[in-house]
């Protein structure tokens, strides 16, 4: 795993591969062979200096979650964390010179060998990422990071890194003091030779371990910093509302550990990071965001016998919100794009969407202009259905109208070449039904993207009745193709995403009917750590739209329909006020064109304020049971699966990863807990409350990720 060689000149040199992985990483095995590496190094006498590198495209690509994940108690993860961090004390005291020649990426644990390295030069190459990433998957980086980071570049410096886990280029890491030089890939080792043999790795006492360190932007107790602290604290608090313990552990191993000697710093943060490895907070994040997701990515549902398709142009019919951004992102993945609506000005527009995305990337000097001017050049804007031919697959994203959909489906379809795949882009109307008007229902498929596409990373693909298993599998092809995340969601009104999500704006205004006062509703939402409060988001999507799905269900199921307690909400909202949302001005909040929204004092004449109100506990989990269950009875109803539904809710809707999805939050509060409580709404609140007999089951049984 480390390959050990001394040259002539005394230079030792430990090489990474670690052979039984897909790419270096940092478990048991590999830091054990690191230990003895360094080690052996350490007590050689022929070796007067020591190259770290790596023969893998990446320097160190992290930790191995395998390992952090099994933790169950503080001493596991001390045996876990500990010996790591002490190696690298050890190289780091050792007296002689180490330096980190990084060929490729170094991340986590990998940055953190760097940092305790005595030089790090890194190769100039743009594609080189340096960070500590952990905090995006609820940890943090427990070998010295949140203590050498701060004392190598000043604790503001070094916030952004450790706290949003920032990664740097080449370039801005020696800008940021995190590397010491920057050089051409093949000089690399060359000059990490050359600094060994020269007088500068003569004396190799870091600045902490010496008599007179003197903190880079002032030490943690003064003026400048404690500000610092003071801000950087508030900030994390509002934006986290207090549920992320990662950054604030993080926060924690800075403030301390940086106020006392490097030996105690380090406890610090072993002690904080056996207090993260042990929660279920993390336990969930890797759970949906390492695991999960990464099988959503690699398709892990995907039918294997049907071959993988390659797409190379793309066609997409309706060039307004979606199909501009759906041309956008297609066109940034290096396919050719068809973009049809239904005058030359509107394909137009819908193309200058995305080229006003690449020219502010252009003017902020993120993407060169003959990059931009490429992926413009891929996108033909037209109104003639011939340009479909050749296309191996066609998206409409036209009006949310049956006949408008169905025209557009046959035309085409007759354009089309044979075995090319159609789909649709609708949120509301059920796949099965607009594949009647289709030449060829097994390849029509839905692919349901979120707005805006440029930014949203789900897509549901939608099965209906007769979509064959190969479109499936095809569809999802495309997906990853336009590095989207799929999920596979069975036909159904509003699908999956739209379906669970919508009860927490159904729940808020249900509650605002109920006389609940409309700030509690909204701080119960922003306190549950969603990321919009419920009133809020209503109205940037618009009453109007849920107002219009509403009439939609009571003409297609005529006296069937059952009333529903938010429906009169939206009738006051809509048709008495016409306060719509955002797009007029006017919504449950007041919309300024100067911007600084309110929420509308208005709201207290038409819902009354009850005389009792309920708690915020009692609001919060109603706006978040609610969403909880409905996915349940999604997966009870064969909608959608377990990890589907979880990692959905996180890039769907943007459900509190801490909770690690819709269904995690269920085994988080504990699905017997879960259970009760809902009980005691149904019994308070109506049906919607009511614990579907599956769901009561597996609770019983101990929830959804008992084994993990
Ligand atoms: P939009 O009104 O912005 O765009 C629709 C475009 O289709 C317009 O440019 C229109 O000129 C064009 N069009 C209409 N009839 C056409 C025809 N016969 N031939 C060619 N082009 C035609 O709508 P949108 O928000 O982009 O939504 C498009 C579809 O995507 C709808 O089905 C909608 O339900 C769905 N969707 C929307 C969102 C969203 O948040 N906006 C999210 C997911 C899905």
């Amino acid at each position: 795993m480390i390959d050990y060689r001394i040259d002539a000149d005394g230079i030792a040199t430990l090489t990474i591969h670690v052979a039984d992985r897909p790419m270096n990483v940092l478990n048991h095995a590999s830091i054990a062979a690191f230990d003895a590496a360094v080690k052996q190094a350490i007590a050689d006498p022929a070796a007067r200096g020591v190259i770290v590198t790596s023969s893998r495209p990446e320097f160190v690509a992290g930790g191995d979650l395998d390992l952090i994940r099994h933790i169950r108690t503080a001493e596991e993860s001390f045996a876990a964390g500990g010996p790591f961090s002490r190696t690298l004390r050890t190289l780091e005291t050792s007296g002689k010179p180490f330096v980190a020649a990084i060929n490729g990426s170094a991340l986590g644990g990998g940055l953190e060998i760097c940092l305790a390295c005595h030089r790090r030069i890194v190769a100039d190459d743009p594609k080189i990422q340096l960070g500590v990433p952990e905090v995006t998957l609820g940890l943090l980086p427990g070998a010295g990071g949140t203590q050498r980071l701060p004392r190598m570049i000043g604790i503001k410096a070094a916030l952004p890194y450790l706290l949003e886990g920032r990664k740097a280029d080449p370039a801005k890491a020696l800008e940021a003091g995190i590397v010491d030089e920057v050089v051409p890939a093949a000089q690399l080792l060359e000059r990490a030779r050359a600094w060994l043999l020269s007088d500068g790795a003569k004396s190799v006492v870091k600045p902490w371990d010496g008599k007179h360190f003197k903190f880079p932007g002032g030490a943690p107790q003064t003026a400048g910093p404690t500000q610092i602290f003071f801000a950087a604290g508030g900030a994390l608090l509002a934006k986290t509302q207090g549920l992320q313990p990662a950054p604030e552990a993080i926060l924690a191993c800075v403030y301390d550990g940086c106020q006392v000697d490097i030996d105690t710093g380090l406890r610090i943060e072993q002690r904080q990071f056996a207090r993260l490895a042990t929660s279920q907070a993390t336990k969930n994040m890797i759970r949906t965001l390492f695991y999960d997701l990464g099988e959503a990515n690699r398709l892990a549902g995907r039918a294997k016998d049907v071959p993988v398709r390659k797409f190379s142009r793309v066609g997409i019919l309706g060039a307004g919100m979606m199909g501009a951004g759906l041309a956008h992102v297609s066109a940034l993945a290096g396919l050719d794009v068809v973009l049809l609506d239904t005058t030359q000005a509107s394909a137009e527009q819908g193309k200058a969407y995305g080229a006003k995305i690449l020219d502010a990337q252009v003017a902020r000097g993120r993407l060169a202009q003959a990059q931009r001017d490429s992926t413009l050049a891929r996108v033909k804007a037209t109104t003639e259905y011939a340009d479909l031919a050749g296309c191996e697959i066609v998206i409409e994203a036209v009006f949310e109208d049956r006949a408008v959909k169905a025209e557009v489906t046959r035309r085409a379809e007759a354009a089309m070449s044979a075995d090319a795949i159609f789909a649709s882009n609708t949120s509301t109307l059920p796949i099965t039904g607009l594949a009647e008007v289709s030449a060829r229902p097994g390849q029509f498929v839905g692919l349901h993207f979120f707005s805006p596409v440029e930014k949203m990373p789900l897509v549901e693909v939608i099965r209906g009745a007769q979509t064959s298993e190969a479109t499936i599998a095809h569809a999802l092809d495309f997906a990853k193709r336009i590095r989207k995340t799929p999920i596979v969601v069975n036909d159904c009104p509003a699908f999956y995403a739209n379906r669970a999500f919508g009860m927490y704006a159904y729940e808020a205004m249900t509650l605002l009917g109920e006389g609940v006062n409309p700030a509690l509703i909204e701080n119960a939402g922003r306190m549950a750590g969603m990321p919009m409060p419920p009133l809020a988001l209503i109205d940037e999507f618009s009453v109007e739209l849920l107002h219009k799905a509403l009439k939609q269900a009571r003409i297609d199921q005529g006296s069937a329909y059952r009333e529903q307690p938010q429906d009169a909400v939206m009738e006051v909202m809509v048709e008495q006020l016409g306060r719509l949302g955002r797009k007029v001005g006017q919504g449950f909040y007041e919309h300024p064109a100067e911007g600084g929204k309110r929420l509308w004092p208005g709201l207290a004449t038409h819902f009354p304020l009850a005389a009792e109100q309920p708690t915020l506990e009692e609001v919060r989990d109603r706006l978040m049971y609610a969403q909880s269950l409905e996915a349940a009875r999604c997966v009870a109803e064969g909608i959608v699966t377990e990890r589907d539904a979880d990692v959905g809710s996180l890039l769907g809707w943007g459900f509190p990863s801490v909770l690690g999805g819709v269904l995690g939050q269920i085994d988080t509060v504990g699905p017997g807990r879960f259970v009760e409580r809902c009980d005691a709404m149904a019994r308070r609140h109506g049906e919607r409350f009511e614990v579907p007999p599956a769901l009561r089951e597996l609770a019983a049984r101990g929830g959804f990720y008992r084994a993990t």
